[in-house]
């Protein structure tokens, strides 16, 4: 008797909120380093661009008319204005990926992940990172940006509205420590892409080991 064929997989969509430093970027960034089956949703933005960042691959740099226009034509999965400043996933890519198999990691605020949920529904995946106290997180938005007293207050105070929303992930996990938090991510992923319903092919590879010989 044949090897079964290997069980087949609708990719997910893994959503990783969190405030500005939280340490998202640092544990999303590993996860895309360590896993091939995953990759990055690039949205576009009309923020402007930072020192570092890459044009296509950090965001897609859109003006706010050009960004209008996509939005306009039905080219975003989700949009949403945060502080100031609009962002959006074009859908093209995630089609294409989830269609091959491969999962996709979304870093959007909870505005965009209600509307994934509304859209893709059982394939989201979310989770919200949370810093380990206020305290950590006020001096990681201090070091980080060597910014005035004002500035890191604003900052603060926008983390306060995006951790009101936690309560609407599947999962949280509580940053205090990069690797345990970085474990912790993978192992999320690694559960949910075993969850019995996504392996769509299960059925055909079950028959296949079950069948008596004749
Ligand atoms: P930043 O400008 O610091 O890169 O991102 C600011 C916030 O916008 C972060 O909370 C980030 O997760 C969120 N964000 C980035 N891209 C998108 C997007 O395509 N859609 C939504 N809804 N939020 C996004």
């Amino acid at each position: 008797m044949s090897n079964p064929k290997p069980i087949e997989r609708r990719g997910l969509l893994l959503v990783v909120s969190s405030p500005s430093g939280a340490g998202k970027t640092t544990l999303s960034k590993r996860l895309l380093g360590s896993d091939p089956n995953i990759t990055l949703s690039v949205s576009a933005t009309t923020r402007p661009m930072r020192p570092g960042e890459i044009d296509g691959k950090d965001y897609h740099f859109l003006s706010v008319e050009e960004f209008r226009r996509r939005e306009q034509e039905g080219q975003f999965l989700e949009s949403a204005e945060v502080f100031g400043n609009f962002y959006g996933t074009p859908k093209e890519h995630v089609f294409n990926m989830l269609e091959e198999g491969t999962d996709i990691l979304f870093d959007i605020d909870w505005q965009g992940k209600q509307q994934l949920d509304e859209r893709a529904g059982g394939d989201v995946v979310s989770v919200f990172i949370l810093p380990p106290s206020r305290a950590a997180l006020e001096e990681r938005l201090r070091k980080r940006a060597q910014d005035s007293d004002e500035v890191v207050a604003q900052r603060m105070a926008m983390a306060d509205s995006e951790i009101s929303h936690y309560a609407e992930y599947d999962y949280v996990i509580v940053n205090d420590d990069i690797d345990k938090a970085d474990t912790q991510l993978r192992a999320i992923l690694m559960a949910e892409r075993l969850k019995r319903r996504r392996q769509t092919g299960l059925r055909a590879f079950v028959d296949h080991v079950i069948k008596p010989h004749d």
